[in-house]
C-alpha cells in the first residue's frame, strides 16, 4: 500500500510551493490506490500557531485534497501533530543513546558556536564529531551541570561513509563520506529536531514515498543515516525542483501572490489553481493543459516530473482561471461568486431571493471575467445608473438618432411582455423604421443604458435590466 504525506510546519500560510508538494503527494497516493496523510510539524513551539494550522487545513481543503488520516481526522498511526508525539521521539533518542549511536552533549549553543568558528578559521568543514563535542567541557564541568539538573541535548553519531540516494525525480544523488557531521536529534528542552522527528514519524506512519521540495535534499542524507541506525526501512524519496519566477529568480511576491489564500481572495477557482499547480514541473503524457483533478489522479505519475526548475507564470494561471470560469455550470458559478458579491452588491438575503436573476446576470458576464474579483465591476452595468453623457446626447441630436431612441422608449413601454424574443423583435423594428445604421444605433444604446462601450450581449442586458430601468434610463437621457 502506497502511503504519502504532506507535512507542513504551521508557521505561516500555505504557499504555492507547499501546495504543489501537497498536490503531487496527494496525486501519487491516489493514482496508486494508496493513502495520503496530513501531519502537522509543530515542534517549533515559538513559531507554530493554531491559526496557521487552521489556515493550512482550510486552504488544503479548498484545493480539494482529501487526506485519509490527519490531525482533524485521526487514523491508525496518530497522533498527527508532532507536539503530541514528543514521548515517542524521546523514547527513540534514548534507544540510540543506549545503543551507543547517540550521545549527550552538555555544552551550550554559544560554546559550540566557538568550536564552529574555530573549525572554519582552520579551513575545516564545520562538522562535529563526538570527540569534539564531548571535549568542549571538562568532566568536572559536565558533573557540575548534571548536578545542577541541566538537561543535555542528544547528538546523533553520524557514521561516516558515502551514501547514494536513488531519488525518483533527481536520479542518483551521491553524498560523500564527509558531507555531514554529527547533529542534534533532541534539544536540551526535550523537543526533537526536524530531521529526527520526520524520520520517526515517516517510519512509524508507514510512509512509503516522501515527496517534498528539493530544499530538503541535504537533510535527506542525515535522515538516511537515521533510518539505518534505527533499523527502519528507508522510504522512497522524490525531491521536487524549485519554482522560479519568469525572470528565473526564486519565486517571491514580485512575481504575484505567493499564498493560496490570496489567490482565493483574488477570485481564483480551486480547480484552476490545482490544474496550474500540476503543471509546475509535471506534464500530461499528451501535453494537455486543461486537466481536471479526477483526470490528474488517473494520469499523474512521478516519471513525468521534471528535474529542472519549474517556471511560475501568474499570467498563465489567470488565463487558465478564465477558462475554468467559462466552463462553470450556472449553479456552481452562483456559489463561487457569492463571497465577491455579498455584501458588496447584495445582502445575504437579496442574494438568495434574487437567485434566478443573479444567475442569469452572472451568466451574461461569464465570458468577460478571468477572476471572480472582477464580478462587481462587470455587474455594475445592471446596478449603477450611468451619468448622462451630454456630448453623446448632442451628437445624437444632431444626427437625428435621438428620435429613434424616443420611439424605442415608447415601444418598450407598450410591450405586452418583457421577454428576450419580444425585446429583440421590437428593437429591430424600431431600428429598421428609423433608417439609422445598426452600429449608430446599438453602440449609443449601450452607452445610454450602461455608460460603457462594451459588456454583455445587448438584448440580454436590456432584458436583465428590466423594463423599468431601461425606460427610466432612456427617459433620463432623452429629457436631459
Ligand atoms: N515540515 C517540513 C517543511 O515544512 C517538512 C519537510 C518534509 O516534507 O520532510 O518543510
Amino acid at each position: 500500500m502506497i502511503r504519502t504525506r504532506f507535512a507542513p510546519s504551521p508557521t505561516g500560510y500555505l504557499h504555492v510551493g507547499g501546495a504543489r508538494t501537497a498536490l503531487f503527494s496527494f496525486l501519487y497516493a491516489k493514482k496508486h490506490g494508496g493513502q495520503f496523510i496530513l501531519r502537522i510539524e509543530d515542534t517549533d513551539a515559538e513559531r507554530s500557531t493554531k491559526e496557521s494550522e487552521e489556515s493550512l487545513i482550510r486552504d488544503l481543503k479548498w484545493l480539494g485534497f482529501d487526506w485519509d488520516e490527519g490531525p482533524d481526522k485521526g487514523g491508525n498511526y496518530g497522533p498527527y501533530r508532532q507536539s503530541e508525539r514528543v514521548n515517542m521521539y524521546q523514547k527513540y533518542a534514548q534507544k540510540l543513546v543506549d545503543e551507543g549511536k547517540a550521545y549527550y552533549v552538555y555544552a551550550e549553543h554559544e560554546e559550540m558556536e566557538k568550536l564552529r568558528e574555530k573549525l572554519i578559521s582552520e579551513s575545516k568543514a564545520p562538522h562535529y564529531t563526538r570527540e569534539m563535542l564531548q571535549s568542549l567541557l571538562s568532566p568536572q564541568e559536565v558533573e557540575r551541570r548534571k548536578k545542577a539538573s541541566k538537561k543535555p541535548a542528544i547528538y546523533f553519531s553520524m557514521e561516516r561513509k558515502e551514501r547514494i540516494l536513488h531519488d525518483l525525480v533527481k536520479g542518483e544523488v551521491k553524498f560523500g563520506e564527509d558531507s555531514m557531521g554529527d547533529f542534534a536529534i533532541l534539544r536540551s528542552n526535550g523537543l526533537p529536531t526536524y530531521n529526527f522527528a520526520v524520520v520517526i514519524d515517516d517510519a512509524l506512519m508507514k510512509i512509503t514515498h516522501v515527496i517534498r521540495g528539493d530544499d530538503h535534499l541535504s537533510n535527506t542524507v542525515k535522515q538516511m543515516a537515521l533510518y539505518e541506525a534505527l533499523g527502519f526501512e528507508v522510504p522512497s524519496f522524490a525531491h521536487l525542483s524549485t519554482i522560479l519566477g519568469p525572470d528565473r529568480t526564486r519565486l517571491s511576491k514580485r512575481h504575484g501572490s505567493t499564498s493560496i489564500e490570496e489567490y482565493r481572495k483574488r477570485g481564483y477557482l480551486p480547480q484552476a489553481m490545482v490544474n496550474y499547480l500540476s503543471l509546475l514541473g509535471w506534464s500530461h503524457p499528451e501535453l494537455k493543459e486543461i486537466i481536471s483533478l479526477d483526470e490528474l489522479i488517473k494520469v499523474f505519475d512521478l516519471d513525468r516530473v521534471s528535474k529542472n526548475p519549474a517556471v511560475y507564470d501568474e499570467k498563465k494561471l489567470t488565463w487558465m482561471n478564465g477558462q475554468y470560469v467559462r466552463n462553470l455550470p450556472d449553479d456552481e458559478f452562483y456559489e463561487y461568486a457569492k463571497p465577491f458579491i455579498v455584501p458588496k452588491l447584495f445582502s445575504e438575503e437579496e442574494y438568495t431571493t434574487n437567485k434566478k436573476w443573479i444567475t442569469l446576470a452572472l451568466r451574461s458576464v461569464k465570458s468577460e471575467v478571468e477572476t471572480l474579483i472582477e464580478l462587481p465591476e462587470k455587474l455594475s452595468v445592471y446596478l449603477k445608473e450611468p451619468e448622462v453623457d451630454s456630448a453623446l446626447r448632442t451628437n445624437l441630436e444632431k444626427s437625428g438618432v435621438l428620435m429613434a431612441f424616443k420611439s424605442l422608449q415608447n415601444a418598450y413601454e407598450s410591450l405586452d411582455e418583457w421577454k428576450v424574443e419580444d425585446i429583440l423583435k421590437v428593437t429591430k423594428k424600431v431600428l429598421k423604421e428609423s433608417k439609422v445604421k445598426g452600429k449608430d444605433f446599438y453602440h449609443p444604446l449601450r452607452e445610454i443604458l450602461t455608460g460603457k462601450d462594451s459588456g454583455p450581449d445587448l438584448v440580454n442586458l436590456i432584458f436583465l435590466l428590466g423594463r423599468e430601468n431601461v425606460v427610466s434610463r432612456l427617459k433620463k437621457f432623452l429629457e436631459a
